[in-house]
């Protein structure tokens, strides 16, 4: 059972306005409303926060590793801000045409972030906006979670098409998704706390 609480979180249109046009620069990053607070705030219930991005534009020569490594640090940087703290980012380079094993849906960065934090992946909480973020999760265990930010805005007021796994949460964004979990370890404990008063 893992005892560090880790949960795995995507970057573009899960924490900050996604672009199809890629984010290239610092200038083109702007946190979601709600999403820096969001994070604060599951850090402050015990949380450690990961963030794992596909990152083909590196791959495309669109930008370069000195402009994500700003970018990643204006994100740092306005989330401390709001007392916050992401541990890491795990990126993916790579293109689509790369065959690579850590581009999401494949699970390899999930598995990077296992084998550095030594946990098990099984139920980690991965959150994301875009069914490769779900099928990446649920491919090595981890319990999926939809925002309905960036590319999840599509399915905002429908049923999620069969292609999402059964077992994918939704959430209006990563606010709502900190309520939720936040909301369910509170019961969890006053479950405990309740059991444990009966025995007595
Ligand atoms: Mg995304
Ligand atoms: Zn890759």
């Amino acid at each position: 059972m893992n005892t560090t609480k880790l949960l795995i979180l995507d970057r573009d249109g899960t924490i900050n306005v996604d672009s199809d046009e890629y984010i290239k620069s610092p200038a083109e990053w702007s946190a979601i409303p709600g999403s820096l607070e969001a994070i604060a705030r599951l850090n402050h219930a015990g949380w450690h926060v990961v963030v794992v991005t596909n990152q083909s534009g590196l791959g495309r020569g669109v930008f370069e590793v000195s402009d994500l490594n700003a970018i990643h640090s204006l994100m740092h940087h306005k989330l401390a801000e709001h007392g916050g703290r992401i541990d890491a980012v795990f990126y993916c380079p790579h293109t689509p045409d790369d065959a690579c094993q850590c581009r999401k849906p494949q699970p390899g960065l999930l598995q990077a972030v296992a084998q550095r934090y030594g946990v098990a992946l099984e139920g980690i909480p991965v959150v994301g906006d875009h069914l490769r973020d779900l099928v990446a999760a649920t491919s090595v265990g981890c319990e999926p979670h939809l925002v309905l930010t960036g590319k999840g805005a599509a399915y905002k007021g429908r049923p999620l098409p069969e292609t999402f796994p059964s077992n994918t949460r939704v959430h209006e964004d990563l606010a709502a998704f900190a309520d939720f979990l936040i909301a369910r370890e509170d019961a969890a404990l006053a479950a405990q706390a309740d059991l444990s008063a009966a025995r007595k």
